[in-house]
């Protein structure tokens, strides 16, 4: 078995790398996109290229990408974060490349990784959670991420104050707009002095001792624990893998999003943190272009 080109799309870099069938990363590569929505969109062919031209004693069999958006059939058919819509990346891969191709959200992405090779590795299913600006995840049942009929992991969009802010995808106040950096941010705006904003100021804040920030933070904790109560009763996962630059970072906004996973009702498996970092996206896509070889 050889190895696949893994590439993860975000929505400030690009990452790429042939993954070997024991997870060795050849070639790894790290970019800032470009601004420019045409520049971007042939990104991903160009780090496929590259890393072909480059190493050609490591054979490819698959060309996977992990793209922050939905995605239906190898159709990135919505992204808020990249400024692109309804391009055909599996088809312009495959086409440049001349190999089998694999497109998935970013956030299935991390999850596949994390379950097959990651924290939840060895459970039957694996509900991962990635709290950065939004919310965002992915179920894996014995192996494969479940996408139902494409978007199955939208679980930043669960409604749980219909009374709440407004969120990009039409409703209000879905679980990220309550727990989600985003969510951290619009406190932060609210309750800093001198027009600070984000969740590291507003955690920066709670370390000075600032009870108002760190009530703050308990609050948006709670309703991420709720969040996660919900979904653990629907889907009663074996493990539950927490990840994302929210749960990463140290300091109390990590801290308390954990310590409120104590105060799950309905979680009776284990609870991880996540362990690959930033290679998840590009090991998830490297997996499941694999999987369509
Ligand atoms: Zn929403």
């Amino acid at each position: 078995m050889n190895g696949a080109i893994g590439i993860d799309l975000g929505a400030t870099h690009i990452r790429a790398a042939i993954v070997l069938p024991d997870g060795e990363l050849i070639g790894a590569l790290r970019r800032v996109l470009p601004a420019d929505p045409s520049t971007r969109r042939r990104a991903a062919t160009d780090v496929a290229g590259e890393l072909l031209a480059r190493h050609p004693g490591h054979p490819v069999d698959a060309v996977g990408l992990a793209v922050a958006g939905t995605v239906d059939g190898g159709v990135l058919t919505w992204s808020a974060n990249l400024g692109l819509d309804a391009v055909d990346f599996g088809a312009e891969l495959r086409a440049s490349t001349g190999r089998p191709t694999a497109v998935l959200n970013d956030a299935r992405a991390a999850a596949l990784a994390e379950a097959r090779m990651g924290a939840g590795a060895g459970a039957a299913t694996v509900l991962m959670v990635t709290v950065g600006t939004g919310i965002g995840g992915g179920l894996v049942i014995d192996g494969n991420v479940h996408t139902g009929t494409a978007h199955a992991g939208e679980i930043g969009h669960l409604v749980l104050d219909p009374d709440g802010p407004p969120c990009r995808c039409g409703h209000h106040g879905c679980w990220e707009r309550l727990a989600g950096g985003v969510a951290l941010d619009a406190t932060a705006a609210e309750l800093l002095p001198d027009g600070k904003s984000g969740a590291v100021a507003l955690a920066a804040a709670a370390s000075r001792g600032d009870t108002t920030a760190l009530a703050a933070i308990q609050r948006h904790a709670r309703e991420f624990a709720r969040g996660l109560d919900s979904l653990c009763a629907v889907l009663a996962p074996h493990a539950l893998v927490l990840g994302g630059g929210i749960i990463a970072r140290p300091g109390p906004v990590r801290d308390a999003y954990l310590a409120a996973t104590g105060t799950l009702r309905w979680h009776r498996g284990m609870i991880r943190t996540a362990v690959l970092g930033d290679d998840a996206g590009l090991l998830g896509a490297a997996l499941a272009a694999s999987n369509a070889s």
